[in-house]
């Protein structure tokens, strides 16, 4: 399962390259990289902020007692990082052409190809 991952982990960067091939052809393609791409940030800034509140929940468990403050501010910038994460996902959704994912390898694909860059199975329509 590892390798699979690890595998899927790869093609990954395959497809990212293939994507970027297709950003040419479509503006709200570019647009919606831009979105992951800010998705990607906001997801690990979310992360640091739930590390950082799990520290703080621990120190104050210990006894600190000036933690109060930066456990609310850390909740509020957490909270609005769900609400951004949740608008840039609705924005993804209603730009994104109906994305694809191979029925054989579960691998998903750039919208617009024919055949799954990973196993080669037709996956649309040839026309
Ligand atoms: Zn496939």
């Amino acid at each position: 399962m590892a390798d699979f991952f690890q595998k899927v982990g790869e093609k990954a960067k395959e497809l990212g390259g293939l994507a970027k091939e297709a950003t040419r052809k479509s503006g709200e393609l570019i647009e919606v990289t831009k979105l992951k791409y800010e998705l990607s940030k906001l997801e690990k800034e979310m992360e640091n902020n739930l590390a950082g509140l799990g520290a703080l929940v621990f120190q104050k468990y210990k006894g600190a007692a000036d933690v109060d403050g930066e456990i609310d501010r850390l909740c509020q910038s957490t909270a609005r990082l769900e609400d951004e994460i949740r608008a840039v996902n609705q924005q993804i959704e209603k730009l994104q052409p109906k994305s694809l994912t191979c029925p054989e390898c579960k691998v998903d694909l750039p919208p617009g190809g024919k055949f799954c860059s990973y196993c080669g199975i037709r996956v649309a329509k040839v026309d």
